[in-house]
């Protein structure tokens, strides 16, 4: 029995050390991590570079509030604002849902009194906070908790008709992630996206774009948005950030930043010195090694080899976030069977599977991974 809340099932496997691709648990067994700890370890576990910075962070200064400036988290946010454009600026936060939660209200500061819904598909995944899971487009996880937060509704994915149905005068923005992850891995295609741009422009929306999931070289590029021909208004960030330590950021550009003054919003450890220089490490070397790059070419070795499995009848995604279609078993037995045979992947659906390994994922580790799902698949 543990003292843990039945928020998860039953936990299979204990993990007490990693390294890059590999995982250990607690009796020596050794496994290939395909999942980053949910599209988490982009640099691969124990990475010596974030490792290092932790450790002299943690020896020079850990906290003292977002009353007063750090150097990483001033650093962090320049190099983020560059990599997005430029002319933006950020509020850092310490998880996906919270960098949502500011980007939320954030439109509604921008909005003003009575513009304030926001419209997000259904299949969508915003986090589990009450605006966040309001904006998740999953009526069933609404279901136990309500009544939701006001002000938020949904559409079909890739479907205009319906947004643009959905805007009346009340509407501030449009919330949508590139690719749908814990959705399914459904990717959104560039004329979807385009087309939101423009009818945000038309009704001066704002259109905020998750990439927790997807931003910071996951799918081959800095952004999954650039995959899709548009500049979003507002960008969330998380889990790859800090390669494991906690941190969320929310990128806005300046006119809509700005709707934010002192007392607005706010958290105490958001930002914090540690988690920062946890993040400048991982985006030097991101930067320093083209890690973007680097997954799309492994990415693209990883679908080919998928799609010569029989019993992959389809691979959908960008980069190193996949979602692989299979017929049978389900995809939780075949994920449980890969966990028996040393390699952790998920099930994001019924029938598919989600691989998102390191970014810096071997082309050894892709075709031991690649094996082993071929053999539980078979
Ligand atoms: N947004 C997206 C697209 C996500 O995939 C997730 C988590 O999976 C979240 C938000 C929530 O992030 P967190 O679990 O860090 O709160």
């Amino acid at each position: 029995m543990t003292r843990l809340m039945n928020t998860y099932p039953p936990q299979p496997v204990t993990f007490v050390r990693g390294e890059g691709t590999v995982l250990w648990d607690d009796a020596g067994k050794r496994y290939l991590d395909f999942l980053s700890g949910l599209a988490v370890t982009s640099l691969g576990h124990s990475h010596p570079a974030v490792a290092k910075a932790l450790c002299d962070q943690a020896n020079t200064l850990l906290h003292v509030s977002n009353l007063f400036g750090t150097e990483p988290q001033r650093e962090v946010a320049q190099t983020l604002d560059t990599l997005l454009g430029g002319g933006g600026k950020v509020f850092f936060a310490n998880s996906g849902a919270e960098a949502n939660e500011c980007a939320i209200k954030l439109a509604r500061k921008w909005g003003g009194y009575g513009k304030h819904a926001v419209v997000s598909a259904y299949g969508s995944f915003h986090g589990r906070t009450m605006l966040t899971l309001a904006a998740t487009g999953q009526p069933q996880k609404h279901e136990p908790f309500q009544p939701m937060p006001e002000g938020f509704r949904h559409v079909a994915w890739d479907d205009v008709a319906a947004l643009e149905a959905s805007i009346d005068p009340s509407v501030v923005a449009v919330l949508l992630e590139p690719i749908q992850g814990e959705g399914g891995v459904n990717p959104a295609t560039p004329e979807y996206f385009q087309a939101v741009r423009r009818l945000c422009d038309e009704r001066g929306l704002l259109f905020i774009v998750d990439e927790v999931q997807t931003g910071l070289g996951r799918t081959g590029k800095w952004f999954g948005f650039e995959h899709l021909g548009v500049q979003p208004d507002v960008v969330t960030m998380a889990k790859a950030l800090g390669n494991g330590v906690p941190i969320g950021a929310c990128w806005a550009r300046e006119e809509v930043a700005d709707a934010f003054v002192p007392g607005d919003h706010a958290t105490t450890f958001g930002g914090q010195p540690l988690a920062t220089a946890a993040a400048r490490a991982v985006l030097q070397v991101m930067q320093d090694e083209d890690v973007p790059g680097r997954a799309a070419s492994a990415g693209a070795r990883l679908t080919k080899a998928l799609e010569a499995i029989p019993a992959v009848t389809g691979v959908r995604g960008h980069g190193l976030l996949l979602g692989a279609a299979i017929t049978t078993p389900t995809a939780k037995d075949a994920a449980s069977g890969a966990l028996a045979r040393g390699l952790v992947v998920n099930a994001v659906n019924d029938s598919t599977l989600r691989l998102a390994p390191p970014l810096l994922v071997t082309d050894d580790e892709i075709d031991e991974a690649v094996a082993i799902l071929a053999e539980v698949l078979a």
